[in-house]
């Protein structure tokens, strides 16, 4: 709740932006909370922050967790940052019950894992695991022209340590990552633990349909070149696409512009997005081939004509099959209701999969609704998620009690 004071709405939700003067203050007090703790904390050239509490043998890679603190513009308390402080609480949690892990135990806090203000999204652990370059990260620019180079040196975080590991980070041992499933499917099922196997792949595009704008009296039907009613049956292709693909199949036209926009006046051109998301491959090359198929269909040169490019291409991620195994095994072991799901949105652990072996502990948020303002989750099943993680790091870290 003190985090989420920092960039709060009155609404009670976050507005917390990557790079800005408020993602400074809540990297310095989560800075903070973890020197306090005990762990020395260095930032990598892309602004990532990595605190860590030293293991028995200095040599073994560490087992790491972390999630990010920057939120979307009309964001919620917990997405993010509930991965971030229940890595900090396995941390504090140690501490208090002196324990010494064998590998070392580290807490990641992402730079702009939402993509609001600056483009590409899931950045710091993007050029982590080598999704994309320093440069290409560091060259993105916002709105208003500020770059994220610029905009890192302007809050103080930009670090010296090699920020991808392909440049000479240090690969982890494991990468876990806790976080709240912005989706109804656990509270639907009534479980607390959603034990993550994977993550959607993802094609995005950006579609335009061109017709021909013309007065809405005196052309008949059967003369218009009306391009929103040819788009009408793109959308509902893109709609049937996902449903012959259940239950893992996503179709979804989120954006829309229509040209002119004028109520008497037929539309000339509409311009709009489609997002495709399947966890098989396979699957989604298929519905990338089905949404061609239904573009092709509605193409009639000089009538109405439909241009269709391919912006992201995001292939399906699986996590670490042992990982996982020990998700779910954690999560029996202390009776919590739990379900296999897979992760419908981006997160960093798609990127640090890429590297290190990886997987995810989701919690239900209330009524399954994230990137809102009124976002919430119950103190339990947070607690519940925090406890899962603290025995799969334990377990994977190696442990034993401090002697006297
Ligand atoms: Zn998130």
């Amino acid at each position: 709740m003190e985090l989420a004071s920092i960039g709060g709405t009155a609404r009670g939700g976050v507005c917390r932006l990557a790079l800005t003067d408020l993602d400074r203050r809540a990297r310095d007090l989560v800075r903070c909370w973890l020197e306090q703790a005990g762990c020395a904390v260095r930032v990598d050239a892309i602004g990532n922050l990595f605190a860590r509490r030293v293991g028995l043998d200095s040599s073994l890679p560490a087992v790491a967790t972390g999630s990010h603190i920057d939120s979307q513009p009309t964001g919620g308390k917990f997405d993010g940052a509930y991965g971030v402080l229940a890595g900090l609480e396995v941390i504090r949690t140690l501490n208090d019950y002196r324990i010494e892990t064998r590998a070392p135990v580290e807490l990641c806090v992402w730079t702009n894992e939402e993509g609001s203000r600056f483009v590409p999204v899931m950045m710091g652990s993007g050029v982590y695991g080598g999704a994309f370059t320093l440069d290409h990260a560091l060259s993105a620019s916002d709105h208003d022209g500020v770059t994220v180079r610029q905009a890192l040196n302007a809050i103080g975080y930009a670090g010296q340590a090699p920020a991808a590991v392909c440049d000479g980070a240090e690969a982890f041992g494991a990468y876990f990552e806790a976080h709240i499933e912005q989706g109804p499917v656990l509270e639907a099922a009534g479980a607390v633990i959603g034990v993550v196997t994977a993550a959607l792949g993802q094609r995005w595009y950006d579609v335009t349909v061109t017709g021909q704008e013309a007065h809405a009296g005196p052309t008949p039907m059967e003369l218009r070149r009306d391009a929103l009613q040819a788009t009408l049956r793109l959308v509902q292709a893109v709609d049937r696409i996902a449903r012959e693909e259940a239950p893992h199949g996503r179709g979804t036209v989120g954006c829309m512009n229509v040209f002119p926009n004028s109520r008497n006046t037929i539309p000339g051109r509409v311009a709009f997005s489609v997002d495709l998301r399947h966890v098989d491959d396979a699957k989604l090359a298929r519905m990338d081939e089905a949404l061609h198929i239904a573009a092709g269909l509605l193409h009639h040169p000089g009538s109405i004509e439909v241009d269709l490019q391919e912006v992201v291409n995001f292939p399906a991620t699986s996590f670490d099959a042992s990982l996982v195994e020990r998700v779910r095994r954690a999560a029996q072991a202390q009776n919590l209701a739990n379900i296999d799901v897979v992760s419908g949105a981006g997160h960093d652990a798609v990127y640090t999969a890429r590297v290190s072996p990886t997987a995810m502990i989701f919690v239900p948020c209330k009524g399954g609704i994230s990137h809102n303002e009124i976002e919430d989750a119950s103190p339990g099943d947070l607690e519940a998620g925090a406890q899962v993680l603290m025995q799969v790091v334990l377990e994977t870290a190696g442990w034993q009690l401090r002697a006297r």
